[in-house]
């Protein structure tokens, strides 16, 4: 399968790139993104057939449907990874909390978010493909706080390949700094900048736009790439869990085979998002889509007015950050599935330009076919997890954004499939706050006190890092980043 560009071709890149140069180089022509020039169709006998399969025998046959540039030992390898998640025989449990309701938990992986379903494996696929190109990546990141984690310890070690992270000092969670500073491998570096997250992303846009670094890496033999949410080497892996949730469904005898159910997405910058649009054109039986957002409610206008609107907007810091984005990166991919390359990029343009853009009422009617959306404030979702937990599950922010969506548009009789995307170890001040009304708690304090509220252990890869050495000083103005990239390689 070939990978094709969102916004047409400019006539001086290739108009079409194997799986391999759209995740190693993925900008495209005039800003755009790679998308699969098509998609397999899978049809209900893949469902049938992979019914009692494992996960990774799913995931495979389904990375074999692509038809991708990748030698089977590599896939295997990378599918390994899934071995290092709780329990290595299903990566991702999938949760009953309700007649009608059941919590795809995918945050089972060693950084305690979802965002390891999609780099685990990655991480292995590009530097596997830098080795045999003998070819150096420097991968360059800034996070709010659990891409940063997950990419770390991805790339930890790994030939080929060395990471920089940025993240804005004082803009994270305890835990999700300490993931970061205590990552001691001689191919990483974290670099804190004085700063908020948007400092932070804007210094990093600069740089990989600078030409001065870019030959200065060059001198170094070093390429960059990036292992943010548009690459598809994310996306890709992130379409196989919402078939096993269907499976698993299946399997606990709460559908059958060919039932429609709805999927019920946190969305931030739509990745999780569009893999279940991915499996639900390449047969997934799917109802609606729903997209849940917080006050960041960019994605609920979107998909209930047609209208993508920036203008009197500004990020609101929320109870679930790792939602609290405007530009929604993905988004460009429905539009050019839905609309073609040249409407994505008149479309795209204009909101480069005005900060807006509002779709046709046919196109807003395609839209609304396969999506529907609702948001959910700081105070709805501390009551989805104080009444939820009283019922007997404990639940992370962002997850709890999803059952005010499900309560507005799910119909009775359809199951929903509610995604997790992170553990409750990770947002504890938040929950701790909820579950008990303690206010400002320290991620420690937080951490122990929900873990005896809800008697169950904190995992020794969170309770660990507050005893582990600080590997990573750093903390900069964001002038100096250039300076300091360049020392570290
Ligand atoms: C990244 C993230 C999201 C948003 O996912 P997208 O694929 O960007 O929409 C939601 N919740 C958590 C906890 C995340 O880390």
């Amino acid at each position: 399968m070939n990978f094709i560009e969102t916004r047409g071709n400019d006539g001086q890149q290739a108009s079409e790139v194997s799986f391999s140069s759209a995740i190693l180089s993925p900008m495209s022509s005039f800003g755009g993104v790679y998308v699969p020039d098509s998609l397999p169709d899978l049809g209900i006998t893949f469902l049938q057939t992979h019914l009692n399969s494992s996960y990774k025998t799913l995931a495979k046959a389904l990375l074999n449907a692509f038809e991708i540039d990748i030698d089977s030992a590599v896939i295997d390898e990378a599918l390994n990874t899934y071995d290092a998640f709780d329990d290595a025989k299903n990566p991702v449990p999938v949760v009953k909390v309700d007649n009608d309701t059941f919590v795809s938990e995918l945050y089972h992986g060693p950084t305690r978010a979802f965002k390891d379903m999609a780099l685990q494996p990655f991480g292995v696929v590009l530097s596997r493909l830098a080795q045999q190109r003998n070819e150096h990546y420097l991968i360059m990141a800034a996070t709010s706080g659990d891409t940063g984690p997950a990419a770390l310890e991805t790339f930890k070690n790994r030939a080929n390949v060395k990471v920089a992270c940025l993240y804005p000092n004082g803009g994270t969670s305890d835990v999700q700094r300490l993931q970061m500073v205590t990552e001691d491998a001689p191919n990483l570096k974290v670099i804190g900048i004085h700063g908020d997250f948007d400092d932070a992303q804007s210094a990093l846009k600069q740089l990989l736009s600078s030409e001065k670094f870019a030959a200065k890496l060059k001198q170094k033999n070093t390429r960059l790439s990036a292992a943010n949410s548009v690459n598809f080497g994310r996306i890709i892996f992130q379409i196989i869990y919402h078939i096993h949730s269907y499976l698993e469904l299946v399997r606990q005898h709460a559908l059958k085979l060919g039932d429609k159910v709805y999927l019920d997405v946190p969305s931030g910058n739509f990745g999780n998002a569009l893999g279940g649009y991915y499996a639900m054109k390449m047969g997934l039986p799917v109802e609606k889509i729903l997209i849940a957002s917080n006050s960041n409610n960019v994605l609920t206008e979107w998909i209930q007015a047609g209208r993508y609107d920036l203008r009197e907007r500004a990020v609101i810091g929320t109870t679930s950050p790792a939602m609290d984005i405007l530009k929604s990166s993905n988004v460009e991919r429905i539009l050019f599935d839905l609309f073609g390359a040249e409407r994505t990029k008149e479309l795209m343009l204009q909101l480069d330009r005005d900060n807006h853009y509002q779709l046709s009422p046919t196109e807003l009617e395609k839209l609304q076919a396969i999506f529907n959306a609702d948001f959910c404030s700081d105070n709805e979702g501390k009551e989805v997890i104080q009444s939820r937990f009283k019922r007997g599950y404990l639940m992370d922010p962002h997850t709890a954004t999803c059952f005010k969506t499900q309560q507005s548009y799910a119909k009775k009789g359809i199951k929903t499939i509610i995604y997790s995307t992170a553990e409750w170890t990770k947002f504890s001040p938040t929950i701790a706050n909820a579950l008990t009304g303690e206010k400002d708690t320290h991620d420690l304090d937080a951490l122990k006190s929900i873990s005896h509220e809800a008697n169950t252990p904190i995992p020794a890869m969170i309770s660990e890092l507050f005893d582990k050495n600080i590997a990573q000083e750093s903390v900069i103005d964001k002038n100096n980043i250039e300076t300091e990239v360049l020392a570290f390689l």
